[in-house]
């Protein structure tokens, strides 16, 4: 069976799915994305990823195509004509394409966003065997640009971050900025010493994770001691635990960092914890 994928305003098979190509999402990386995970056929945090994507538009200055509900309805659509049960819905907004290729923005009167949005399954999201081994990641230097807040869909160099952890055998980069630790390629990055949750205070450093938000709410929650900071890649190794969260990865442990092992090389206690307390509470809002 094919695919339905949404494409401005329709739902068409993938393969007669179209985008021009003056796209300026195409041509300059001018548009934002977000994904939004299914559990049980239902979305996980659809608010914060809505909120997230009104606040990167309004940061590029593309004006929001569609109201809330639309947006709803478009997710629970493609989840329905897909028949999801576990697995995410991929969201983009580029600024249109206008006829030719110009820095200048083209004016928003005769040119408007594109919008595109698909399915993906992944059966193996929650009962992930990744989770119960933990991922190793290696660090890489931070390159990229100074609005990470923003998500746009310039993904080259976490793309070759992921590429640089998988040469080396490790699953996935951590990237560092004077010596301090600012997230994962495409995940918000956190380490765990003497009971204490630590991850890099938000700032235009780093993607404002939805998922980072809920996992840090749950954890004061349960009386564990958070500390937005910076941490070394030093402090990073000597952590008692480590873990990522994003949407699709919900909380994942780190077991490796560079080769040095954490612990005794399995997943935290903690990390683990917050990924059970994490999926149990998303699938009681999801909606
Ligand atoms: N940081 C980066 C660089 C990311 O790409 C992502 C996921 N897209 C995250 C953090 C995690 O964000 P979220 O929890 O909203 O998926």
């Amino acid at each position: 069976m094919s695919r339905i994928v949404y494409v401005n305003g329709d739902y068409l098979p993938e393969d007669e799915a179209k985008v021009s190509i003056f796209d300026r999402g195409f041509l300059m990386a001018d548009g934002v994305y977000e994904v939004t995970t299914i559990i049980d056929g239902k979305l996980i945090d659809f608010d914060g990823h809505f909120q997230r994507l009104e606040r990167s538009l309004g940061e590029l200055d593309i004006e929001n195509p569609l109201p809330r509900e639309d947006w709803l309805e478009v997710h629970r659509q493609l989840v329905a004509q897909n028949d999801v049960e576990q697995g995410m819905i991929y969201l983009q907004v580029t600024r249109g394409a206008p006829g030719d290729r110009d820095f200048v923005f083209p004016d928003p009167e005769t040119t408007t966003p594109t919008v595109v949005l698909f399915s993906q399954s992944n059966p193996a999201l929650v009962d992930s065997p990744k989770a119960q081994q933990g991922i190793k990641v290696v660090t890489i230097d931070d390159i990229r640009w100074g609005r990470r807040d923003i998500k746009t869909v310039q993904l080259l160099y976490p793309s070759m971050g992921k590429m640089m952890a998988i040469k080396q055998g490790a699953d996935d980069a951590w990237m560092v900025q004077d010596g301090a630790v600012t997230e994962g390629t495409s995940n918000n990055a956190y380490i765990i010493k003497d009971g204490r949750i630590i991850t890099r205070a938000l700032s235009n450093d780093i993607l404002h994770g939805i998922t980072r938000a809920a996992v840090l709410r749950f954890a004061r929650e349960a009386q564990m001691p958070v500390e937005e900071r910076s941490f070394t890649v030093e402090e990073a190794k000597a952590a008692d635990e480590a873990f990522v969260t994003s949407a699709s990865a919900f909380v994942m442990p780190v077991v490796e960092i560079d080769g040095t092992t954490l612990g005794n090389g399995a997943p935290g206690p903690l990390a683990l914890r917050l990924r059970e307390i994490y999926i149990e509470e998303s699938r009681k809002s999801a909606i």
